[in-house]
């Protein structure tokens, strides 16, 4: 059963194993229809300029709303889909999607970034796919940034430093999302053709007063600059944590601080009210 564990968080399983691996069974059956009843959106997180707190863009965040369970976290259904296939039509759904709200926004100068799975780059022709849903929906691509989690290059090869390349080759942007937590990151950022770095929450949660994250998250924004990529904070939460990463240099930031992930209404609402004033100082 899931309920609300309070605090935005959901508990999605009893504790007992059989009921777990029970439900999961039932979730990833219902997955496929899931998609055809409608029953998935996306919501769309600000990501801010640290100099101004003016808009960036939004990262586009995927969400599941069982008709019986409510709210599934994507940490567990994109795990299920990536097990049975479904992400493949899932991502390509999420994709398109994206593409056409970011097409209709007001402020042409915005960007979208769009989660791909490691399923999609090794199984699936994603550049084909990428060039598809620019296509269809108008949106320039240098709009557009993919994020990959480094765990996707686990198994990076040549093929998929070459997808990667002809992805940069159509105009978009490729982020490595989760930067750090990963085995091999410094070996990915010199072999593959990655724009930005997204440093993980992990890393930022403590600041300012570990002066160890403190060094780490430095260390990073430094290392990008020399490699000329951009750097972004994720799970940025607290006026102090803003302030150090200021201080930092960080070049992008996102957060609860500037915003939570939010529907598309509340989404353009944010973009016509952001012309007025920097997100930072609507954020309090
Ligand atoms: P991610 O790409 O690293 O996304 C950031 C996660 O941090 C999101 O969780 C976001 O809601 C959350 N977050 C943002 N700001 C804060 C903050 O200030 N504090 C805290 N505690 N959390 C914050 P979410 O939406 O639950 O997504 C979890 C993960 O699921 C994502 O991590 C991403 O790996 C995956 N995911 C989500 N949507 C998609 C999608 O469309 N495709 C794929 N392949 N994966 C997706
Ligand atoms: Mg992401
Ligand atoms: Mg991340
Ligand atoms: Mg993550």
């Amino acid at each position: 059963r899931m309920k609300s564990a309070g605090g935005g968080s959901y508990r999605v399983y009893d504790p007992s194993m059989d009921e777990h691996k029970e439900e999961r069974a039932t979730l990833m059956g219902e997955l496929r229809g899931a998609l055809e009843r409608g029953e998935f959106t996306l919501s769309y997180q600000p990501i801010v300029l640290s100099k101004t707190g003016k808009l960036h863009g939004f990262e586009a965040l995927m969400r599941w709303r069982h008709p019986v369970h409510g709210p599934v976290p994507p940490n567990e259904f994109i795990a299920l889909a990536e097990e049975t296939g479904t992400i493949i039509a899932l991502g390509e759904w999420g994709l398109f999607t994206a593409c056409c709200f970011a097409a209709s926004w007001p402020d042409r100068s915005l960007s979208v970034a769009v989660n791909i799975s490691t399923v999609q780059i090794r199984h699936t022709d994603l550049v084909d796919l990428v060039s598809r849903a620019l296509a269809v929906s108008k949106l320039e691509a240098s709009r557009l940034e993919l994020e990959i989690t480094e765990t996707a290059f686990l198994a990076a090869n040549k093929e998929t430093s070459a997808t990667l390349q002809q992805l940069r080759e159509l105009g978009v942007r490729l982020a490595l999302d989760d930067f750090g937590t990963g085995y091999s990151s410094l070996s990915y950022l010199r072999e593959l053709p990655i724009d930005k770095i997204k440093i993980d929450r992990s890393f930022i949660i403590d600041l300012p007063h570990k002066t160890s994250d403190v060094s780490i998250v430095k260390t990073i924004v430094e290392l990008g600059r020399t490699l000329k990529m951009t750097t972004i904070a994720e799970g940025v939460e607290t006026r102090a944590q803003l302030d150090c990463l200021r201080q930092i240099g960080c070049p992008e930031l996102q957060g609860y601080l500037f915003g939570p992930p939010a529907d598309e209404h509340s989404t353009l609402a944010l973009i016509k009210q952001s012309d007025q004033r920097p997100v930072s100082l609507v954020a309090g």
